[in-house]
């Protein structure tokens, strides 16, 4: 991209998460006009130019404001930290996702007056709840992506509307009560994912947003202002699902749009669109028929229908959800097996502080990293070598949990398909699509200690308040 030309009123606010904020570039229809003529009068490399714009995001990290000055991050350490992100993108999650799963980007260095301005435009479209922490405007340096939400992977598809799915795998961070189990959603069993779904949708909170054309249109920007309209949501979804309307409107309409997103995301999810070395690999089992949480609201739906038995399935080995379940499944100790084998590695960097880049504790991010997180023996011979690879494989577990999973989908037609374009089909329409994840910075060796006093504190609040009753 051409940061010399960089102009703040050409991008806006598209979300933030705690360590990140993104923008993305703000799309004119006439510049897409233009776009498309630039692109079939042949000078390529200015179409790429536009194009490439049109279809990013910037990538800015977070951190918390009015510090003690001397505790920021230099721009360097900033630099390092986006570079160690990036690295671990390329050389440890597209191993383990699939090449065509991930999107590592690159590293971008931007005016700085751009930056400040941009900062100043956006600040008030940020949620209140997310202003704990500024972005980073210091030091210039930013990620560049794919913006995800217009991914169209396929030419043909590149003018029509598209529909995007982002679907958080995060648990345990939901501020009510919701029928949602990631369980059901991972479990390959499509009545399940149905109703893993649907939940989702009826209590999106902060797990699943829906974007046209890249705007948020359903899920939440902030907790105050929590759409779940499903009347709404229909009615942006109609062209999509029943493009010559035929389907007139109501409540009946509303449920057959809500049934068919629903089918066609989990078609999408149960897809297999790659390939990757760790499938191919001794990775951890995935017993088929994965338990269900305590509370699971289907088992209890189940059991009420008077229905025990599931028809019974896995996950196909080459979708997307198989891979970040593999990946979740690293920590194969829970916190309680892992807190002691993180003091082993605590008490070794006390004695030799200095072995600690030589460990690899906070990267370099690079394929030794990456061959050392396959040896999955529970043998523990009392060496740091082990406790490390336990400690390293948990962080990447903690990450596969809190990552975002992109379905993008537009409609095609009957001779546009061919066999190498995954094709979704409903009652009155045809989509392709595409499958992606994002979020995947590794969680910081510091947030295991966190952990554990968090799970302390967890069966603490058990102890005293529930078990008292009994
Ligand atoms: P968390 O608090 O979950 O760790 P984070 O601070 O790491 O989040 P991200 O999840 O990377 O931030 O980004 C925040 C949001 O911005 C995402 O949930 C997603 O909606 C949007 N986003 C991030 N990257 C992209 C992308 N490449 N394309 C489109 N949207 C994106
Ligand atoms: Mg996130
Ligand atoms: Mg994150």
């Amino acid at each position: 991209m051409e940061v010399e030309k960089m102009d703040e009123n050409e991008w806006k606010y598209h979300g933030e998460g705690n360590q990140s904020l993104v923008v993305s570039h703000c799309q004119r229809s006439r510049l897409w006009n233009q776009t498309i003529v630039l692109f079939r009068n042949a000078n390529e490399t200015l179409f790429f130019r536009v194009f490439l714009q049109r279809c990013v995001v910037l990538r800015f990290l977070k951190s918390p404001p009015n510090q003690n000055k001397d505790l920021d991050k230099t721009p360097e350490e900033i630099l390092q930290h986006l570079q160690n992100i990036v690295d671990f993108g390329k050389h440890v999650m597209k191993q383990f996702f699939g090449e065509n799963y991930v999107h590592h980007g690159e590293i971008i260095q931007l005016p700085l007056d751009f930056v400040r301005q941009l900062c100043l435009k956006i600040q008030p479209e940020r949620p209140e709840c997310r202003c704990d922490k500024d972005m980073d405007t210091l030091s210039g340096y930013a990620m560049c992506l794919p913006n995800l939400t217009r991914l169209q992977t396929f030419r043909f598809t590149e003018h029509r509307p598209i529909l995007c799915i982002e679907i958080k795998v995060a648990n345990g961070k939901w501020k009510r009560p919701s029928k949602y189990c990631p369980l059901d959603l991972f479990s390959g069993n499509k009545q399940r994912m149905h109703f893993a779904l649907k939940s989702l949708l009826q209590e999106a909170q902060n797990n699943l947003k829906i974007f046209k054309n890249g705007e948020l249109i359903y899920g939440c920007k902030d907790d105050q202002d929590c759409v779940s309209d499903w009347n709404e949501l229909a009615r942006h979804l109609k062209p999509f699902f029943f493009p010559s309307n035929g389907l007139v409107s109501g409540p009946h309409c509303t449920r057959t749009i809500v049934k068919e997103l629903i089918h066609v995301i989990t078609t999408a999810l149960l897809s297999s669109t790659d390939t990757c070395r760790a499938g191919d690999m001794k990775t951890v089992p995935i017993s088929q028929g994965r338990s269900y949480c305590e509370a699971s609201a289907f088992n209890k739906e189940l059991v009420r229908n008077g229905k025990h038995k599931l028809e019974s399935s896995g996950l196909p080995r080459g979708c997307l959800l198989y891979k970040t379940l593999q990946a979740q499944m690293l920590d194969m100790l829970d916190i309680e097996g892992l807190y002691p084998l993180y003091s082993r590695v605590e008490q070794y960097l006390e004695e030799f502080p200095e072995e600690r880049s030589t460990l690899q504790i906070d990267g370099p991010y690079n394929e030794a990293f990456y061959e050392k997180l396959l040896d999955l023996s529970l043998e523990d011979d009392g060496t740091v070598a082990f406790a490390l690879t336990k400690v390293q494989q948990y962080r990447i577990a903690m990450t596969a949990k809190d990552c975002s999973i992109m379905i993008a989908l537009s409609t095609c037609l009957q001779d546009e398909c061919s066999e190498q374009r995954p094709v979704v089909l409903t009652s009155k329409s045809r989509f392709t699509f595409s499958v992606s994840v994002l979020d995947l910075d590794l969680k910081p060796y510091e947030s295991i200690p966190h952990q554990y006093k968090l799970d302390g504190e967890i069966v603490n609040y058990y102890l005293k308040n529930v078990q008292a009753k009994d």
